[in-house]
């Protein structure tokens, strides 16, 4: 039963969560070693990739710590079109890397222009991009970002958090030159919190060579190097195991193709519904497919939303930081299909019309 429109955590399904529910097993056994190589492919399908996924026992955050850590010896640019690209700025400079920051208004997309003009600016080692903005509910464009930086600065590494899209949406690691993607498991995915995953090129991990200083949690060498063998440095969340293992599963069932119809048919749902009785946050051709940001053209309490929907424990998110007082956010990934965003639209419409 559809609960959390919210754009994580998400629900998960009753038989992953039960996956969770199994014995401990020593993480130098040959049954992890068989655990951890199971999951591997269909964790390279889900960024299409035929390189390593790395998993940590983190949040998504983690990851995009360990990518600038990783990946930039002498400078970043952080690409910013929301608060998760803002804070992926903030955590480049918390660990010290000189980093500079190229910012577009909420709600727009950064495009291939400014970037351009970036690049042809300063040299930067690696350019970090948020696939899906949570905050503003708009979609980069990375395929043609990354082509750019491709064709003008072929050493710049493009780092990429794919936080809120991997699982819901297309990304194709290999196809579009993406050298760093990273997810957190609580959101499209729909797996407990607490995994992320960062798809990685050989590229990167060239680079990583040359960086001094790269930690060690996160140190991608490390990771890599564990991985081969089928394991881990440290001692993997196994509980959380269990369930990718059960999840993973899921998704293949279900198809990557038809997961990623589901997906952009809840979105163009919620986005008709929303322009009829308020409008839009993200500019138009740039919107997710994972999660929608409704600007308050009318007056609409969340909270007082939220305690109407709390009858059938359903909650909806309001904005996002900044954006708190002038949006709502609907959000339509992991396990929930359009029949949960019919009934969730039916029940919103029934709040508003009820006498103030
Ligand atoms: C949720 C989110 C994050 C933060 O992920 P955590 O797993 O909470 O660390 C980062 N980026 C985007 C785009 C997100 O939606």
């Amino acid at each position: 039963m559809a609960r959390l429109f919210v754009p994580g955590p998400t629900d998960v399904a009753p038989d992953v969560l039960a996956a969770q529910d199994q014995p401990m097993i020593g993480h130098r056994t040959q049954a992890c070693a068989e655990l951890l190589a199971r999951i591997q492919p269909g964790l390279r399908r889900l960024f299409d990739t035929s390189h390593r996924v790395l998993i940590s026992a983190s949040s998504g955050s983690g990851l995009q710590e360990a990518a600038v850590r990783n990946c930039v010896r002498k400078r970043l640019l952080v690409c910013v079109s929301g608060a998760f690209a803002d804070r992926w700025y903030n955590v480049a400079v918390a660990n010290g890397v000189p980093t500079d920051r190229l910012d577009v208004a909420w709600g727009f997309p950064i495009t291939p222009e400014m970037l351009e003009s970036a690049l042809l600016a300063e040299a930067y080692d690696a350019v970090a991009i948020v696939h899906n903005e949570t905050s503003t509910g708009l979609e980069n464009p990375i395929q043609e970002l990354s082509l750019l930086v491709h064709e003008l600065s072929p050493s710049t590494l493009l780092l990429i958090d794919a936080v809120s899209s991997a699982g819901g949406v297309p990304i194709k690691a290999d196809h579009w030159g993406l050298d760093v993607v990273l997810t957190s498991s609580q959101k499209c995915l729909a797996l407990p919190p607490g995994l992320a995953f960062a798809a990685v090129s050989d590229r990167a991990l060239e680079k990583a060579r040359t960086v001094p200083n790269r930690g060690w949690y996160f140190d991608f060498l490390l990771l890599d190097r564990y991985l081969t063998r089928n394991a881990t440095p440290t001692t993997p969340a196994l509980s959380l195991l269990f369930a990718l293992d059960a999840q993973l599963q899921r998704i293949d069932a279900e198809g990557l193709e038809a997961r990623f119809q589901r997906h952009a048919r809840m979105a163009s749902m919620v986005q008709s519904w929303s322009e009829q009785r308020f409008a839009l946050f993200a500019q138009e051709g740039h919107r997710s497919k994972t999660v929608t940001a409704i600007r308050k053209t009318r007056p609409i309490d969340v909270h007082s939303l939220n305690e109407h929907l709390s009858k059938d424990h359903i909650t909806v998110a309001d904005g996002y930081g900044p954006l708190k007082s002038e949006t709502f956010r609907i959000a339509h990934m992991g396990e929930l299909r359009p029949v949960d965003l019919e009934k969730l639209l039916v029940m919103i419409d029934d709040f508003m019309e009820q006498p103030a």
